[in-house]
């Protein structure tokens, strides 16, 4: 049984879908109005590992993500640039889709774009005003807070107490306080202003709100209730309050069965090592792809992953190099692996190998990784597992002779390191294949013409050419020529390794 941590509910609770094998969720998009920063790469690197483990356990997942793609800081940057809205945005959805691309994160089953879904959510803030849970004052349109008696239950806040927490501002900065019954309620709907684009609406030309977005977009495409709604905990007040008690007052039923939060992201500064908020004024803000500059995404994914996703995650170098370094190990293990099984001497016979203590290693694995991400998705304890088979397999790998008789087993951990891993949203397997298509220097083909009277002129197969004359060479005892091809090898960056399967070369450039 899936157990996950319920934001309104305040405790770990059992995951059962309201559909049988079937989950449908909700995790709030982007607002593209500039490119993704590595705080709110956090977030969607979260849900995505929550959604593909969900998969992996064997369920179908339904998951909607919105594109806010109307919204105040686009309309500004458009009006700081000389372009429309649509401009704007059209640019950041394209660079946000890449973003997540190169971050390994999948696709949403949908996507709505919020310029798409205007008569969907028109019809919603119909609903609300006819009602009785909102009103209209001169083309704009707002929720009645205190309409909805279960306000404040989502983020544990008590209307009474609150301040008035959703202050609108008209374009000239004056405030709109006067014009709301109450300082709690907030905009469903905004009447145009001039340079704005706006819709057709039954109270006059404008545009919607961005909390009324995830109401309509999560009640057509999920349907309601729907299983998990999910966001960054900046989420959790005010917007998916608002959300709640728009889309409960509206369709009379109940909005998520469960909500989820993942944590903030913090930097480390670079001269204390203290963890601080990322700011511009801080000068320690990071967008996602120049992250990505920086380091490998794969690295990028092992770093929100050594975190628990409900804590905060302290983003700087020191972390970026030990993702990378726990990467790295895993991907060698693999390559190891990989090599160990192309090689495996066909003569070793059974026992070279301890195969029952291997499968004890790779069950207790499989195990131990399940149970940590059944607990609340704890993907750090996960890791910890993989973590555990790859130091049995590395163990046990390190001074044996690999038989065909072993290559199974072997094959079997090898499988569920990649296999795991890629349920974390990892790809283990990249290193390798890099490996085999590294460029080796030119030069290795005239070394290989000279020792090994090689005539191509690829220098993968100039390689095998110069390893197959060093291993007749010292067949034939031929000192001078075996050693003179090592260390031609080794001049050029090569390094061999003599094995029992034999000589096994790594160019380490
Ligand atoms: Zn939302």
């Amino acid at each position: 049984m899936i157990k996950l941590y319920d934001t309104k509910l305040r405790r770990k609770v059992d995951f059962e879908p309201i559909e049988e094998g079937h989950v449908r969720m909700y995790v709030c998009g982007p607002t593209v109005y500039n490119r993704i920063h590595i705080g709110n790469a956090r977030t969607f690197i979260a849900f995505d590992t929550i959604r593909r483990y969900l998969e992996w356990r064997g369920f179908e997942v339904t998951f909607v993500q919105n594109v806010t793609d109307v919204d105040d800081k686009i309309i500004k940057r458009a009006n700081e640039e000389g372009r429309t809205a649509a401009e704007v945005a059209a640019e950041y959805t394209e660079a946000f889709i890449a973003d997540m691309h190169a971050a390994g994160v999948e696709d949403p089953t949908v996507r709505p774009k919020a310029t798409e879904e205007i008569d969907t959510m028109i019809e919603l803030v119909s609903e609300l005003v006819a009602g009785g849970h909102a009103y209209e004052v001169e083309g704009d349109v707002y929720f009645a807070v205190r309409s909805y008696p279960g306000y404040g239950a989502l983020s544990g806040r008590n209307v009474d107490e609150m301040e008035g927490g959703h202050r609108e501002l008209r374009a000239d900065g004056q405030g709109l306080e006067d014009r709301k019954r109450d300082p709690l309620d907030f905009a469903l709907w905004k009447a145009a202003k001039p340079g704005e684009p706006s819709w057709e609406s039954p109270w006059g030309p404008g545009r919607p709100g961005w909390h009324i977005e995830c109401s309509a977009m999560s009640h057509k495409y999920l349907g309601l209730p729907f299983d998990i709604h999910g966001g960054g905990a900046d989420l959790v007040f005010p917007h998916h309050e608002n959300e709640r008690a728009q889309s409960e007052a509206a369709y009379g039923c109940s909005f998520a069965n469960h909500w989820m939060h993942s944590g903030m992201l913090q930097v480390a500064n670079a001269e204390t090592g203290e963890a601080e908020k990322m700011s511009k004024s801080l000068n320690n803000f990071l967008l996602l792809h120049e992250a990505l500059d920086l380091v490998r995404p794969e690295a990028l994914r092992m770093l929100t992953l050594q975190t628990h996703y409900r804590s905060p995650l302290v983003f700087g170098d020191a972390r970026l190099a030990e993702a990378e370094a726990a990467l790295t190990r895993i991907e060698n293990a693999v390559r190891n692996m990989d090599w160990q099984l192309g090689n495996a001497a066909a003569d070793a016979g059974a026992g070279a190998l301890d195969v029952a203590a291997l499968e004890a290693a790779e069950t207790a694995a499989r195990a131990a990784f399940t149970e940590s991400m059944d607990d609340d998705f704890n993907a750090p304890e996960a890791l910890g597992a993989v973590f555990g088979l790859v130091g049995e397999a590395n163990a046990a790998l390190g001074n044996a002779t690999v038989g065909a008789a072993d290559a199974e087993i072997v094959r079997r951990v090898r499988d569920t390191v990649v296999e795991l891993m890629g349920v974390l949203g990892v790809d283990v397997t990249k290193a390798a294949e890099a490996d085999a298509a590294a460029a080796y220097p030119a030069e290795v083909v005239t070394l290989a013409a000279d020792l090994a009277g090689f005539a191509g002129d690829d220098a993968a197969e100039a390689v095998e050419a110069l390893l197959e004359a060093r291993a007749a060479a010292r067949k034939e005892k031929n000192w001078a020529l075996a050693d003179g091809v090592r260390d031609g090898l080794a001049g050029l960056g090569f390094v061999i390794e003599d094995t029992p399967q034999g000589a096994r070369v790594t160019y380490a450039g």
